[in-house]
């Protein structure tokens, strides 16, 4: 759900989400829809990355990469082909701002595209979609079909009609390592899902061995109000180095839980308080900046700008900024038993210290969680944790002993009670429940 209160909201993305059928591609055109692509195509490619590259747009996907440097890291053109190749596997825990995006706006998606291919010289660009939400394919298909039709992708786009682009949506099969983009390439290729050596990075080796940008939906969609308004408008929003606007995902124990777009910078007191507060009667425990694979914040740090920067000096990531809250009820070792989970189960199995890694803290967060952890267990944990982070293959390895690692930090003490008390009797499941 979207929340009205106008002071800290900039609806850019979202701004349609509450009209009738926003998917509808009349409707995005009676809203500016398309402008940017039009005034795209009047450019030359080089000055559409020129423009993307001084708004200063960050990668939304979680790393916060510079989205048109990226872009300007594709080997001049060789005749061949090269590729746009859209992350839409969101799957990081808390993670839900491009399902929703996708379904109510993906004709903005659907634009970026577009503008995004002609800036790097592709004429055909994939969607990557996790498998699982079949009502958002579907969505896609309708998406794509319509612009189609609508003359707006196809041949002989622009003024001079000699560009050429065809969008495929892909489903994937729902493996969280397929978020990553070389097990993505990977499985969009037709192979089983695991991550690549970089470098090469996809920019020079991507998608059949040819350059490829992969960018996730929301920064891709945020590519068109950047063409239509021009990079100042995007600059104005946001911090000097986390230029814009961006989903803010509120999730947990808030009265409103939902989507927030507003600009970075933003503070999760802010924040939670656009989400109406905390439930009644509770109060902050600690909370996620960048959905689980972070460490995770307490009330200290409430008034933290949320940029990439100002997150990273505090000690933790933005990520995809999912921010879960969870209240004085929630037992932190319960909580991160279960990211533990998840984390053992998606490993992909291609390297040894995540594989062996996730396997033991799991056994062991599950000792401590039941109350019959070993005197050992938590030193055990940071030991095992310790020798996971930095030594993966991939970001999925840091990730799972991250939040392991930060939870010792800060509440050490009720890791230590499962030595000898099961978390659901400090902690009682209805009090804790979420909605
Ligand atoms: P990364 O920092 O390795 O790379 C970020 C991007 O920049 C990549 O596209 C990479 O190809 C590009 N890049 C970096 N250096 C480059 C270079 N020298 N030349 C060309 N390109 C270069 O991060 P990553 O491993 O791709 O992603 C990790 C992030 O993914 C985490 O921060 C996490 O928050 C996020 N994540 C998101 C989800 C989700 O559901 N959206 C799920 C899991 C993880
Ligand atoms: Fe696979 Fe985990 Fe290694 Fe990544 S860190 S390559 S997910 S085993």
């Amino acid at each position: 759900m979207t929340i009205s209160a106008p002071d800290r909201l900039t609806p850019v993305l979202t701004d349609l989400w509450d009209a009738p059928e926003p998917w509808k591609l009349a409707t995005y055109r009676d809203h500016g829809g398309y402008e940017g692509l039009a005034k795209a195509l009047t450019m030359t490619p080089e000055d559409v990355v020129a423009e993307v590259k001084a708004s200063g747009l960050r990668g939304r996907g979680g790393a916060g990469f510079p989205t048109g440097l990226k872009w300007s890291f594709l080997p001049a053109p060789d005749g061949g082909p090269r590729y746009l190749v859209v992350n839409a596997d969101e799957s990081e825990p808390g993670t839900c701002k491009d399902v929703p995006l996708m379904l109510a706006n993906p004709h903005s998606l659907i634009e970026g595209m577009a503008i995004t291919s002609y800036a790097i010289g592709g004429n055909v660009a994939f969607i990557y979609l996790r498998g699982e939400v079949v009502h958002v394919y579907r969505r896609l298909l309708a998406a794509v079909r319509e612009a189609r039709e609508a003359g707006l992708i196809g041949t002989g786009l622009g003024p001079n009609g000699d560009y050429d682009l065809d969008i495929v949506v892909h489903a994937g099969a729902g493996a969280y390592i397929c978020g990553e983009e070389t097990a993505l390439l990977d499985s969009l290729e037709g192979r089983r899902g695991q991550p690549r050596l970089k470098p090469p990075f996809p920019a020079v080796a991507g998608l059949y061995a040819r350059p490829t940008v992969v960018n996730n939906v929301e920064s891709i969609a945020s590519v068109p109000g950047i063409l239509r308004h021009g990079k100042d408008w995007f600059t104005a929003m946001g911090t000097p180095k986390s230029t814009g606007h961006g989903i803010f995902s509120l999730s947990g124990h808030v009265k409103n839980p939902g989507q927030f777009e507003v600009p970075f910078g933003i503070t999760m007191r802010e924040l939670i308080d656009l989400a109406g507060g905390m439930r009644d009667g509770h109060r902050l425990k600690f909370w996620t900046p960048g959905g689980s694979s972070t460490p995770i914040f307490t009330e200290a740090e409430l008034d933290v700008p949320l940029d990439y920067d100002s997150v990273g000096a505090a000690g933790s990531m933005l990520g995809t900024r999912a921010l879960m809250v969870f209240d004085e009820t929630t037992s932190v070792v319960r909580v991160i038993a279960r990211w533990t989970d998840f984390y053992q189960h998606e490993s992909c199995g291609k390297c040894t210290p995540c594989r062996e890694g996730t396997y033991w803290m799991k056994q062991v967060m599950h000792r401590l969680e039941a109350g019959k952890g070993l005197p050992t267990d938590v030193d055990l944990l940071l030991d095992v944790a310790g020798n996971i982070l930095g030594r993966s293959f991939c970001a999925l390895g840091d990730a799972a002993a991250t939040p392991i690692q930060s939870g010792i930090k800060h509440f050490r003490a009720e890791f230590e009670a499962g030595l000898h008390t099961a978390a659901w009797e400090l902690f009682p499941y209805e009090a804790s429940a979420l909605f």
